[in-house]
């Protein structure tokens, strides 16, 4: 029903200024949250809201703050 194209929308959404570094693909926003910016946010008691993003090509994941 309403899913496939709410992952569409997820897919579309990407981030046009940060390129993976080791295949140059694009950054997506991640829907699952990574543990490492968890933990970041509760270390910084909520000042740090750090974002996941998964590269397209090759599923490597980063964390930007
Ligand atoms: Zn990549």
């Amino acid at each position: 029903m309403g899913l496939l194209d709410l992952d569409k929308i997820i897919i579309k959404r990407t981030v046009l200024s940060i390129r993976c570094t080791v295949c140059g693909g694009n950054l997506v926003v991640s829907d699952r949250k990574c543990h490492f910016a968890r933990i970041a946010r509760i270390v910084s008691l909520g000042k740090v809201k750090p974002e996941c993003y998964e590269c397209e090509t090759c599923k490597k994941r980063y964390t930007l703050f």
